[in-house]
């Protein structure tokens, strides 16, 4: 493999940003001096030919809230630097070289030895639709255990490729047990199960162990959605025999949405090399680990991915690899349950009434009986600069969803924002 090369060559020195100014002021430079010559083909293009004229575009400031919802989270230092690197071309050692450091982090992250680990442009969706239209055919069932919004989510997306579907239902504050799905999965022969591990929709983190095991016993892959759970809370890929596993960058990882971690299995690689269907074209994962090297030197071009982006998740990486998952786990659960103690000395009830059921990175909160939702989210935002998201899916009306996630997980932010919420209550709320 021939290297390519990065940085530009031009007339024999070597390339910078300042040049990339000049060069921009004196193209700048020529477009005017000829529009003012007035040569034809400028006249032919005239303005009377452009039917939308140039909106003014003007930059807008706002302050930037301290981001406690369900996501998007806060960035880690290294991740705006990361941002504000110049670009590089995706086809040149430097851009592989990324690539291979963030496979290496997201074993890591995802706990797999497996080779078929890398990131889908796109949100955490690009995941899912990844992670079900590689692993699960048209016309064969997926059974999804539904708790909340993203179950609904993969319902749609499954639903869309041709896949039968099937749900299986849990009261929506509760999470499932091996009880509860061993029939279904008997029942109804799938080819795979769906489940959330982390819901932020309800707040509730779902009891993986055991879990691959029993899909495996009926034949079915597990597929797990770890959007917000992973990073912040336990997760062990090859331990607890998930098949099919896909998250975000943008809630625990603490950087931008926009490129989602993949994680397969033997089992599931095996299925992705034996299948018989077509996956759609930007999301099959048999063409990406070939742009990915995830089985040797391959580079094979598939879409340009985004380098600000890769640059950005790697940044998070080595952010999490240097503080070590055992002491990331540890700082969401400490700032978490400190947040809660705060919570009950304010007054506030919990949505999920056992508390093992009960996320590390996203709270449900009750309000109490009479207190706009709304007008509490706003004036947390208005007065405190916080932001803090209503309910969504089944807590909508019913809870609001508290993040204390990613670089923000730590008992200073769980106390500024408990003391922030009891004041809104207050002043919102007079009688209580
Ligand atoms: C936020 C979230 C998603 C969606 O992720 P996007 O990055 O917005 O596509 C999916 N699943 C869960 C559990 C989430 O919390």
């Amino acid at each position: 493999m021939t290297s390519s090369i990065c940085g530009s060559q031009v007339m024999g020195r070597s390339f910078n940003d300042k040049d990339t100014q000049s060069w921009w002021n004196i193209v700048q430079y020529i477009d005017i001096s000829l529009i003012n010559i007035n040569i034809p083909l400028f006249q032919a293009m005239s303005y009377e030919n452009l039917r939308v004229s140039s909106p003014k575009i003007v930059d807008r400031q706002f302050v930037k809230p301290l981001l406690c919802g369900p996501g998007p989270c806060d960035y880690w230092p290294a991740v705006v630097e990361a941002l504000s690197r110049q670009i590089i071309t995706p086809n040149c050692d430097e851009f592989y070289n990324v690539l291979d450091d963030i496979r290496a982090g997201l074993q890591y992250v995802f706990q797999t030895q497996s080779k078929l680990v890398l990131a889908m442009s796109g949100a955490g969706h690009a995941g899912m639709e990844s992670v079900i239209s590689n692993l699960v055919a048209p016309g064969e069932t997926l059974l999804i255990a539904a708790r909340g919004v993203w179950d609904q989510r993969a319902e749609i997306i499954a639903k869309r490729l041709g896949i039968k579907t099937e749900v299986t239902k849990t009261p929506m504050n509760s999470t499932f047990t091996l009880d509860q799905l061993e029939p279904e999965l008997k029942r109804l022969r799938p080819a795979a199960l769906f489940i959330t591990h982390g819901d932020s929709s309800t707040g509730t983190v779902q009891k993986m162990q055991g879990l691959g095991e029993l899909c495996h016993k009926h034949g079915a892959l597990l597929l797990v959605d770890t959007v917000v759970s992973l990073i912040g809370v336990p997760f062990l890929m090859d331990e607890w025999g998930v098949d099919g596993v896909f998250s975000s960058t943008q809630k625990a990882f603490s950087g931008p949405a926009g490129i989602a971690p993949v994680a397969f299995s033997s089992r599931a690689e095996k299925k992705i090399n034996n299948r018989t269907h077509e996956p759609p074209f930007y999301f099959d994962v048999k063409l990406l680990a070939n742009q990915w090297n995830c089985y040797g030197d391959t580079r094979q071009y598939h879409h340009t991915m985004s380098p600000p982006m890769l640059w950005a998740l790697r940044a998070c990486l080595q952010s999490i690899c240097n503080e070590t998952l055992p002491v990331s786990w540890a700082r969401h659960a400490a700032s978490t349950a400190h947040f809660h103690k705060r919570l009950q000395e304010h007054n506030f009830e919990f949505f999920v009434p056992k508390p093992e059921d009960r996320l590390s990175t996203v709270t449900t909160v009750k309000l109490p009986p009479g207190v706009d939702h709304l007008e509490f989210t706003g004036y947390l935002r208005e007065k405190h600069n916080i932001l803090v998201l209503e309910g969504r899916g089944p807590t909508v009306g019913k809870a609001l969803r508290v993040g204390i996630m990613g670089v923000n997980a730590r008992t200073a932010v769980a106390d500024i924002l408990a003391d922030a919420m009891a004041d809104t209550l207050r002043a919102i709320h007079p009688k209580k």
